[in-house]
């Protein structure tokens, strides 16, 4: 099947993309990397009377260190750069180890960083990233900028608070705190599918004993699932493979994932045990090491 007819714009800034967005309401769709939309174009899942094409704004694209330590990501930033940046490797080794997770490298040389979170598939890494390391991003829309954290931008499958006519121009990741470890670990049948369940955490370590933790769980609900019970239960504790244990339990504990052809939710619910406890394990070599 061909996508139904539609009319294109090529906007050269934000301001000109979010003026187009809100003379054509809901009929205009934005198109990043298309590795989602087109598909769904094709389909005919969507069939918006007017794509607003964000690959000629030059100022979306991007990544900068930011004063604080952290980095701010460009929406239009292709997936695969956060496999070569070195301030990502350097700063951000959560979303470095995640991106080469994302598909394969044709699509994340398209895909964007701001495509995927957008898009909001519950399976997707992205999203995992920016709940785990505390994220904001920035919308613009008519009303001016906006900025939401990472809670509050996931609603369910496939919807964030991101207004129609809103354009979502940039990632801001903070620093990572002292003694700080991250990871990313998740189940695929094949090499580039989504995951089954995966899970991005960090980890901060003092003389053996957790301070500070986060843990997001993908594939597992509507939008990546953070498990904050787990986590404070974990905060405060000597850190060692009981405790990382307990995490994982807990994590699966708080879920009521549905089966599906991929899996059943039984074995969604023992994959997040393992995965939260093999992540945490790992986080913790890496906060000492
Ligand atoms: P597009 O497809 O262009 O857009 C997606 C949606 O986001 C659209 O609704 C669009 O309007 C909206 N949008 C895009 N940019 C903005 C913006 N700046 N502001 C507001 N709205 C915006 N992803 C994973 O995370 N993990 C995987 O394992 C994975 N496997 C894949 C396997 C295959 C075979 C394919 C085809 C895709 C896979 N993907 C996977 C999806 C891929 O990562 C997509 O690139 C990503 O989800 C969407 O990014 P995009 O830039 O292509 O967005």
């Amino acid at each position: 099947m061909k996508a139904a007819p539609f009319e294109y714009a090529r906007p050269e800034t934000v301001g000109e993309a979010v003026d187009v967005l809100t003379e054509h309401g809901e009929e205009a769709k934005l198109l990043a990397g298309g590795q989602s939309l087109v598909p769904l174009l094709a389909l005919r899942f969507a069939q918006p009377r007017l794509l607003v094409d964000l690959n000629g704004v030059d100022e979306l694209s991007g990544i900068r260190a930011l004063d604080d330590g952290g980095v701010a990501i460009g929406a239009m930033t292709r997936t695969r750069a956060l496999e070569t940046d070195p301030l990502v490797r350097d700063r951000l080794p959560l979303a470095h180890e995640a991106a080469p997770l994302i598909a394969h490298r044709a699509i994340r040389n398209r895909g964007t960083v701001g495509g995927s979170l957008a898009h909001a598939d519950a399976a997707a890494e992205m999203p995992a990233v920016l709940v785990a390391l505390r994220g904001t991003v920035t919308a613009r829309g008519p009303a001016g900028v906006r900025k939401l954290a990472a809670g509050d931008l996931f609603r369910g499958h496939y919807t964030t608070a991101l207004e129609p006519d809103e354009v979502l121009t940039e990632v801001r990741l903070p620093p990572l705190g002292p003694n700080t470890g991250t990871a990313f670990v998740e189940h695929v049948r094949r090499h580039g599918d989504f995951a089954i369940v995966g899970a991005g955490v960090t980890l901060t370590l003092e003389q053996g004993r957790c301070t500070d933790a986060t843990i997001a769980v993908i594939g597992v609900a509507d939008r990546p699932f953070a498990a904050d019970a787990a986590v404070a239960v974990l905060v405060g504790q000597d850190f060692g493979e009981g405790a990382a244990h307990a995490a994982g339990v807990g994590a699966a504990a708080a879920l009521t994932p549905t089966s599906d052809v991929h899996a059943s939710a039984a074995y969604r619910k023992h994959l997040t045990e393992v995965l939260v406890r093999r992540a945490l394990l790992l986080a913790a070599r890496r906060a000492v090491g």
